[in-house]
């Protein structure tokens, strides 16, 4: 089958990347023609990559030989792309978040659904190889039935760039990274949600959030705690998963941690009392060695297919998304409702 003539609308970083880094692993799939980006620079940088340039997106709208666009722009833009995009007939990728909220969202999802054409959004940290190997864990049991996520981004960067400071531009890590770590656990634990809260940070002065912790009660028990940090000099595990027979800590995107179980034998020592600071405890007391047994953690495949072959998968033969739109969707109406909690609108 014919490959996807794509251009890239908002060629920066996260353009870039998808044109060196993601798109050419997809070879006859996906065939990148051009970009189209305000910057006269980032023209320059294209053209210089051997990419055609458009001086519009007008241009790229009317240029038949293109069938879809990917939308890398800043996040206010994202909307009124999607809905000139869809009306002209081009088939669209839109990066996270899809949009500023809810509303807009369902512009874009009544254009998408009027016009037939596909929209997919690049929520593709399902693919990240530490949730791969969580999702593993939750759903073979292998701590047990798992009753608490603590999800956690950390760094000490700050805000990164110019826009994502800015309100208007739909700066903020709620809407960054906030994304992904929502998304990776709303597809995980797969329940309604009960309860809500949430804390921004303004440590840094700016007009939007700068990270924020956020407490997510599930109607099937499961608790869990979502953080974004950009002002964190060391941090905490990337996961903390707790269930009824076991722990798994993985610290970071390159999977070193333990997923630690009871092996539940019942013929193992009582631990002992051990001197903690000027006391003594036996609740927090290792426990006796043979209590205990480490998993190792092992990189887990993706049951699931990358996400330009599902794309193309979704445009060529009518394959069902893996990223749906009602998920896309619930995740942003979590970060609408965060926001509101906060008094944020
Ligand atoms: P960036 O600032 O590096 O790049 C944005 C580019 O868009 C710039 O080159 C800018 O000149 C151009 N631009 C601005 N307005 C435009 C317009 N109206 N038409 C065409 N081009 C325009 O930002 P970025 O970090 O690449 O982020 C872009 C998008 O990608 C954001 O939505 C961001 O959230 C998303 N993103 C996703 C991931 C991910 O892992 N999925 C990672 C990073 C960024």
């Amino acid at each position: 089958m014919e490959a996807i003539n794509f251009v890239i609308v908002g060629y920066g970083g996260m353009g870039s990347y998808h044109a060196n880094g993601i798109m050419p692993t997809e070879g006859e799939r996906i065939n990148l023609v051009g970009i189209y980006d305000v910057s006269e620079k980032r023209q320059t940088v294209a053209v210089e990559a051997g990419l055609k340039s458009y001086d519009s997106l007008a241009a790229v709208l009317a240029d038949q030989t293109i069938e879809a666009i990917l939308i890398a722009t800043p996040n206010d833009y994202h909307k009124a792309i999607a809905i000139q995009a869809l009306e002209a007939g081009k088939q669209v990728v839109c990066e996270k978040p899809v949009a500023m909220n809810t509303a807009e969202l369902d512009e874009i999802l009544a254009v998408a659904k009027s016009t037939g054409n596909v929209f997919m959004v690049h929520q593709n940290r399902r693919w990240d190889p530490d949730f791969l190997v969580i999702r593993d864990i939750y759903q073979k049991q292998k701590i047990g039935d798992v009753f608490q996520i603590e999800s956690r981004v950390q760094g000490a960067n700050g805000i990164p760039g110019d826009w994502r400071h800015l309100k208007a531009h739909g700066g903020g890590m709620l809407l960054d990274w906030g994304v992904h770590l929502l998304d990776q656990l709303l597809w995980l634990v797969n329940s309604p949600i009960k309860k809500v809260s949430v804390d921004f940070s303004y440590i840094l002065g700016d007009e939007v959030d700068d990270g924020f912790i956020s407490y997510f009660t599930f109607e099937n028990g499961i608790r869990a705690i979502v953080e974004v940090g950009t002002t964190n000099y060391t941090k905490l595990p990337r996961w903390y998963v707790k269930g009824t027979t076991g722990t798994a800590k993985i610290d970071d995107w390159d999977l070193s941690g333990e997923v630690v179980i009871a092996t539940g034998r019942t013929d193992v020592l009582s631990p002992k009392p051990i001197q903690a600071g000027v006391g003594l405890t036996k609740t927090m007391a290792p426990p006796s060695e043979d209590a205990t047994e480490k998993l190792a953690i092992k990189p887990v495949e993706a049951n699931f297919v990358p996400f330009y072959q599902n794309f193309y998968e979704v445009v060529r033969k009518g394959a069902t998304p893996i990223i749906k739109n009602d998920e896309v969707r619930a995740v942003l109406a979590l970060i609408d409702q965060l926001f509101q909690e906060a008094g944020i609108h």
